[in-house]
């Protein structure tokens, strides 16, 4: 992706920035000049193998293991970036899981835990952002929802709840802090290319492609894109939005 934005100074965290979308949202901000702090759950290989990968950028790329669901593990690591010094200007709240299956066989460990980090990490990594962004006057928060919030799909309820649940808070928090100069909005992604759909059986993904006006599935770069556009100084009048990416879904 060619960028034409300018994060140079600034600091954003990313959470499941080590894969998929979350990957290529942080190589993204790194691209353009942004210092980077990027999350992940426990796959220590795929985080190893993206740190690698951005060796450019080796001075700006800091990751973190730790679970966006548990709020204890949170509240730890906005301490340890505030006793660093660290001031985040932009949250992408990006870690997600999907967990599917119909509501009548759904266990509560499955919709405990997709709460829990969809809707939960949300929460959690948001408060504390928003603690440091208030003495800063400004920031911006981009959350990562799906067009399932909005749409119901078979087997997702749990998912589903989970993704409404971020655009409405998205809206409450968007008036709780718009006056102190800090946007909060949600990008909503169709079908995208990374390992989120790989399980899909072969005609489930044919099935799906074929409801996408564009004909086929998208690339996380160009999610990224549109995470960057609201992240900038640009965007500085949208706050409470959601904004689809989904080839017209
Ligand atoms: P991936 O499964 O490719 O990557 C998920 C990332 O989130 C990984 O870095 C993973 O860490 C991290 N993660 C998962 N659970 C936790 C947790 N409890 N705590 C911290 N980090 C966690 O997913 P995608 O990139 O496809 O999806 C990213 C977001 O986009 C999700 O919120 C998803 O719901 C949303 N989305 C995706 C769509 C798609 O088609 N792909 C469509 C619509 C929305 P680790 O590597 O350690 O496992």
């Amino acid at each position: 992706m060619t960028t034409t934005f300018n994060f140079t100074g600034r600091t954003a965290i990313v959470t499941g920035g080590t894969r998929g979308i979350g990957a290529a949202i942080t190589l993204a901000l790194l691209k353009a000049g942004a210092a980077v702090h990027a999350t992940y759950a426990g796959n220590e290989a795929a985080a190893a193998a993206f740190q690698a990968a951005c060796a450019e950028f080796a001075g700006r790329l800091t990751l973190h293991r730790f679970d966006v669901g548990d709020y204890a593990a949170v509240e730890h690591f906005y301490k340890g970036i505030e006793a660093a010094g660290v001031k985040p200007d932009i949250l992408v709240n990006n870690a997600g899981i999907r967990r599917d299956g119909v509501v009548g066989m759904l266990s509560r460990d499955d919709w405990q835990k997709v709460l829990d980090t969809n809707l939960g990490g949300t929460y959690a990594m948001s408060k504390f952002a928003v603690q440091l962004m208030m003495r800063n006057r400004s920031g911006r928060i981009i959350s990562i929802t799906s067009p399932s919030g909005k749409l119901g799909f078979e087997g997702q309820a749990n998912y589903a709840a989970a993704k409404a649940g971020q655009v409405a808070f998205t809206r409450s928090l968007s008036k709780e802090v718009a006056r102190r100069g800090i946007t909060v909005n949600c990008v909503s992604p169709g079908f995208i290319e990374t390992d989120f759909i790989a399980d899909l059986p072969a005609e489930t993904a044919a099935a799906y492609r074929a409801m996408v006006p564009m004909k086929r599935f998208g690339k996380a770069e160009e999610v990224a894109s549109s995470v960057l556009f609201l992240a900038s100084a640009e965007a500085a009048y949208i706050t409470g939005a959601t904004l689809e990416i989904t080839g017209g879904l």
